[in-house]
């Protein structure tokens, strides 16, 4: 599942190869943009907000996020793509390098990104990241539920659907407890610590393993006995919102 960490990892490795670099090649396969081509415009700068991807060119950004399936991948020109190529919504190439969007839930090339995306919260993985700012927007709904609340980019950016499964199992609180009775600052604060202790880890853990089926506590786990007290993981979903990527994992003995 594609989290801030997933976004932060795609952007540094297409930074590390475009920033600063001149575009010898470029097309959107996405219809809206399908006339837009960036040949000879200089990529001016890569960055994750949350779990969404900018690629800025001049006064505009390629604006990309990745939802369930999504992946950027970056190699040496001429190399075989890993998927294929109907999934392709987007290709850049340098002088000896390409990046190819696949499967972008979005895909645009949008004026002002900054202004696009001010709605979001403060983002996990910014070094200048404002924890009392993400506190204050989390707790201004008491009754909502943490599990709901912890998936709202509006009031903070990065954490997507294991993170808040993790979190909430590493606090000890039920996905469905309101927030008013969930200690929220400690909660922003390991949040945190997660998004950050992954963001440049080939394999994203929770637990601190990394071994295959232990890399998280919860999230993936429903009916596998819990790896604290041994009591069978809960699978479940909250309020009416029962799509797949929504689907949440608790302890009934470890969250209360
Ligand atoms: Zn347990």
């Amino acid at each position: 599942m594609p989290e801030g960490d997933t976004v932060y990892q795609a952007a540094a490795r297409i930074r590390r190869r475009f920033e600063g670099q001149v575009l010898r090649y470029s097309q959107f396969r996405v219809p809206r943009y399908a006339l837009v081509d960036l040949t000879g415009r200089r990529v001016d700068a890569v960055r994750s907000i949350g779990k969404h991807l900018l690629i800025d060119v001049g006064d505009h950004a390629i604006h990309s996020h990745l939802k369930m399936e999504g992946a950027w991948m970056v190699h040496p020109l001429g190399t075989r793509w890993r998927r294929p190529g109907h999934q392709a919504r987007i290709v850049l190439r340098t002088d000896g390098w390409e990046a190819v969007g696949f499967e972008l839930g979005v895909c645009e090339w949008i004026p002002d990104p900054d202004t696009e995306l001010s709605y979001l919260g403060p983002d996990l993985l910014d070094p200048a990241f404002d924890a009392a700012a993400a506190v204050t927007n989390l707790t201004r709904d008491p009754d909502r539920p943490i599990g709901t609340a912890l998936l709202d980019q509006h009031l903070m950016a990065g954490v997507g659907n294991v993170y808040r499964c993790e979190a909430c199992f590493l606090r000890g609180v039920r996905p469905a407890r309101p927030v008013g009775e969930v200690d929220v600052p400690a909660m922003v604060d390991l949040c945190q610590r997660l998004l950050v202790a992954n963001k440049d880890r080939t394999v994203r853990t929770t637990t601190g393993n990394t071994r295959r089926g232990q890399q998280s506590w919860v999230y993936g786990r429903g009916g596998r006995p819990c790896l604290r007290c041994r009591t069978p993981i809960e699978r479940t979903f909250l309020g009416d919102d029962n799509s797949e990527d929504r689907v949440l994992y608790y302890c009934p003995r470890c969250q209360s």
